[in-house]
């Protein structure tokens, strides 16, 4: 079994402390097998050293929330109409990406063409190429009229729309089984509308109960996931009644809708993960002047009065104890990708988390729902760690990064005692090209060491 020594890193061990210790970190196979408080405490024998000229290292952080196929364009036009061969090599360069920004587990939560994300996932899981631990999702089932439906009256073309259109429950039916046939993990609803649409804003909802009742009894058939996209509120609210765990923005809220996430986190441990997205809407009130949106215009489609109801909402999710996990939407122009780690400075300034809680959290809350351990750095057992169903097992695989803008090193499937969520481990040593407005000090470029 190959050993591999990380030397001369600070460690941070995703504890929940916020300054790292020098040390170094031996691996041997998929395991850490010892961690050192000084550069000198290992010794090397036949490990592979690497140096780590004072980096941090850290257990591989998780996304909860991932497009590959979206191409950094500024319209869902855009990143649908990119041709098949294209987008193929795209996802695959992004997968990488995300692998060497230390992200060593995401969770696909919709993609542009059918088969995209299986595709990615299965290179990553045979070897073919680079790339997190990988669920993939479906493209996003959507209703006509609603997120996702881009077909125009004279191009009524499923091929030029950037989600699937479904009528009727044994419509979704037909759908759902066609996407679980490929091999996906997730199907994505689209539940609510979005800012993003002018004919479907995100405080309206679209979908019928019979129609996500249909979705609800195939994947749980299956024992897949369904994930949805819900900023309303009563789409939300939906997306509880049909047992759906996994709610992507969740921007608008009542009283009667907070209640019943907190009573179902009470009910199972299950947890309920909610990802809010809400880099984005920081970027289309701030900085999506470039692509022609200006702060007004941003104001007008809905993005300030969503902002606030996004901060009030999640505010009042983190007091009653609902857990909620950084992600999401990076992967449009305003957005691009491998700026994910951001959400981690946007937990802290504006939703209220203590920043030792967001340097441990996204790998703290996501084995609560799989049943794997803390996410931490340590020579431990790593027994409690499960995989999700068909994530296959992966050997550690150190991968130098030639420098550049992104992690250093990253050990896809190192174990780190349970690090990382849906049942994947890893670490990585990161480097940022993203500064961090985190008060860490010396220890910035570690809590945003992913970007
Ligand atoms: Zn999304």
């Amino acid at each position: 079994m190959a050993d591999t020594l990380f030397t001369n890193v600070r460690i941070l061990d995703g504890s929940g402390a916020v300054q790292p210790y020098s040390g170094s970190v031996l691996v041997s196979g998929n395991r850490i097998r010892q961690v050192g408080r000084s550069t000198a405490a290992i010794a090397p024998g036949n490990a592979t050293v690497i140096d780590g000229a004072g980096a941090t290292l850290m257990p591989g952080m998780t996304e909860a929330h991932t497009h590959f196929s979206w191409n950094d364009a500024a319209t869902l036009a855009a990143i649908q109409t990119m041709p098949l061969e294209e987008h193929v090599l795209w996802c695959a360069k992004t997968a990488g990406r995300y692998l060497q920004a230390g992200f060593t587990s995401c969770l696909g939560a919709a993609c542009a063409k059918p088969r995209l994300d299986v595709v990615t996932r299965n290179a990553i899981d045979s070897g073919q190429i680079p790339g997190p631990r990988y669920l993939a999702a479906s493209q996003e089932i959507s209703v006509p009229g609603a997120l996702g439906d881009e077909t125009l009256p004279h191009l009524p073309f499923p091929e030029f729309s950037f989600g699937v259109n479904v009528t009727g429950a044994e419509h979704m039916r037909q759908v759902v089984r066609m996407f679980l046939k490929y091999g996906v993990d997730s199907i994505k609803l689209n539940l609510s509308g979005d800012n993003f649409v002018p004919h479907a804003p995100a405080d309206t909802t679209w979908m019928t109960d019979a129609e996500v009742a249909v979705a609800a009894e195939e994947v749980k058939m299956r024992g897949k996931r369904i994930l949805v996209h819900a900023r309303s509120c009563a789409s939300v609210k939906q997306a509880l009644r049909h047992g759906i765990d996994l709610i992507y923005h969740a921007s608008f809220s009542d009283e009667e809708m907070l209640d019943m996430m907190e009573a179902r986190r009470d009910r199972v441990f299950v947890a309920l993960f909610r990802s809010p997205g809400i880099a984005i809407l920081y970027a289309m009130l701030h900085e999506a002047e470039p692509w022609g949106i200006t702060r007004a215009q941003a104001t007008q489609m809905g993005y300030q009065i969503e902002w606030d109801a996004a901060i009030e909402t999640l505010s009042k999710m983190h007091k009653r104890g609902i857990r909620v996990l950084p992600g999401g939407d990076y992967g449009f122009a305003f957005t691009p990708h491998c700026q994910n780690a951001r959400d981690l400075e946007f937990f802290v300034k504006y939703l209220g988390h203590p920043l030792g809680h967001v340097v441990r959290r996204p790998d703290h809350d996501a084995p609560a729902r799989t049943g794997a351990g803390e996410g931490r750095l340590s020579r431990r057992p790593v027994a409690g760690g499960r995989r999700p169903a068909g994530q296959p097992g992966h050997p550690a695989r150190p991968q130098a990064h030639p420098g550049g803008d992104e992690g250093r090193a990253v050990c896809q499937g190192a174990a780190a005692g349970g690090a990382a969520a849906m049942g994947a481990r890893g670490m990585s040593t990161a480097r940022s090209h993203r500064r961090c407005s985190l008060p860490l000090g010396g220890t910035a470029r570690s809590a945003q060491g992913a970007t």
